[in-house]
């Protein structure tokens, strides 16, 4: 089933599709994570790349449910991929080798959970 975004931005930074996949640094084309399609609501992620370039990646999709809660606690690491804690969802990887830092929110389309991590 699509899924229309309800705002999509993408600054210095590549995705290689429209709402996911392999995420890209403009400044020196490394791969600086990925991002699930279909598991998400919201993702905003704003870093710097080793590079030097500084980018961010925020998409918003309209979400079917109302309410939204924010949760402490983290994400777990399933093989490489950040999960879900509630519902075991594989959400977004973030490959802290190439990055000097980052900081992100991502919502569980599953269980409308927002972790974040700065
Ligand atoms: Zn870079
Ligand atoms: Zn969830």
């Amino acid at each position: 089933m699509a899924r229309i975004p309800a705002y999509k931005e993408l600054i210095n930074t590549r995705l290689a599709n429209t709402y996911g996949g392999w995420i890209y640094c403009e400044g020196c084309n490394k791969t600086i994570g990925y991002l699930c399609y279909v598991t998400y609501d919201l993702f905003r992620f704003d870093y710097r790349c080793k590079c030097g370039n500084c980018g961010s990646v925020h998409l918003v999709f309209e979400r079917q449910s109302t309410e939204q809660t924010s949760s402490e606690q983290s994400l777990i690491t399933i093989k490489n991929r950040l999960c879900c804690p509630e519902d075991k969802s594989p959400l977004a990887t973030i490959l802290e080798k190439n990055l000097a830092s980052y900081k992100y929110e991502i919502s569980c389309k599953t269980c409308n959970t927002k972790y974040q991590v700065e």
